[in-house]
């Protein structure tokens, strides 16, 4: 019997006041799968975990996790049915400590402790007691994503967590999304790093102007390398 998608996202169109930015965007997920959404800036990518999450109100479509509706629950309900998205920004509170910033979210059970974050990441028990704008790049991207895992979610919503970053760090928080995939948690991962996102996902969409213009699948990508490069580039 096939498997039945974790999410699915049917003809989704949303807005920013009268700017019409998403047309008829189809994606879905199937359960451990690891995939893309890549693009230029202004794409659309950012706007699709938005839609997804419930944060971005002002849309029409359908959008389904695990079987069920969630088009039109408020946020704080979709993060509780198993979504959690670490946005582009990161959202690290630069007054409190590491550790505070890691505890803020409750773990629930299923979800990562303090102990099992700072044993995927030392560097964040060596800088527990520092204040938050202490932090690298990269290790406040490291923070918010092992922040998110608090809740055991079912579904990760990442924003360019590669952006910005020093090679060896990127090289990391892969090495890491590695370590959660095999543990089957299921990723959106949205992308400007083609090797980075070719790296992790086992599918990618292709974003241009707020339409899907292309999907290819991890065994297609060294052919259709140079389209994806020019989808890329600016
Ligand atoms: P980026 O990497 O820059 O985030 P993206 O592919 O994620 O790119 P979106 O951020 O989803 O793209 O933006 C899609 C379109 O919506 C762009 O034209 C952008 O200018 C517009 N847009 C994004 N946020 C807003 C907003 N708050 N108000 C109005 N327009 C917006």
């Amino acid at each position: 019997p096939q498997t039945a998608p974790l999410l699915e996202v049917r003809d989704l169109n949303a807005y920013y006041g009268q700017s019409h930015v998403l047309h008829g965007v189809n994606l879905h997920v199937m359960p451990g799968e690891v995939v893309s959404l890549i693009g230029r800036n202004g794409a659309g990518k950012t706007t699709t975990l938005k839609s997804i999450m419930g944060v971005l109100r002002s849309r029409t479509g359908h959008i389904t996790f695990g079987g069920q509706d969630i088009t039109r629950l408020p946020s704080n309900r979709v993060a509780a049915r198993g979504l959690a998205w670490v946005p582009e920004e990161r959202a690290i509170l630069s007054s409190l400590t590491v550790r505070e910033n890691l505890e803020l979210p409750p773990a629930r059970p299923g979800g990562w402790s303090t102990e099992r974050a700072f044993e995927a990441f030392p560097v964040l028990r060596e800088r527990g007691q520092h204040p938050g704008s202490k932090l690298s790049g990269g290790e406040q991207q490291m923070l918010a994503i092992v922040r998110v895992l608090r809740s055991g979610p079912k579904l990760l919503l990442l924003d360019e967590p590669s952006e910005g970053l020093a090679p060896v760090i990127v090289q990391r928080i892969g090495d890491m999304l590695q370590t959660l995939r095999r543990e089957g948690l299921s990723v959106i991962l949205v992308e400007q790093n083609l090797k980075f996102a070719t790296r992790l996902a086992d599918r990618h969409y292709v974003f241009v102007d707020g339409h899907v213009v292309d999907e290819v699948r991890a065994d297609e990508v060294e052919a259709r390398r140079a389209d994806l490069l020019r989808y890329l580039s600016v």
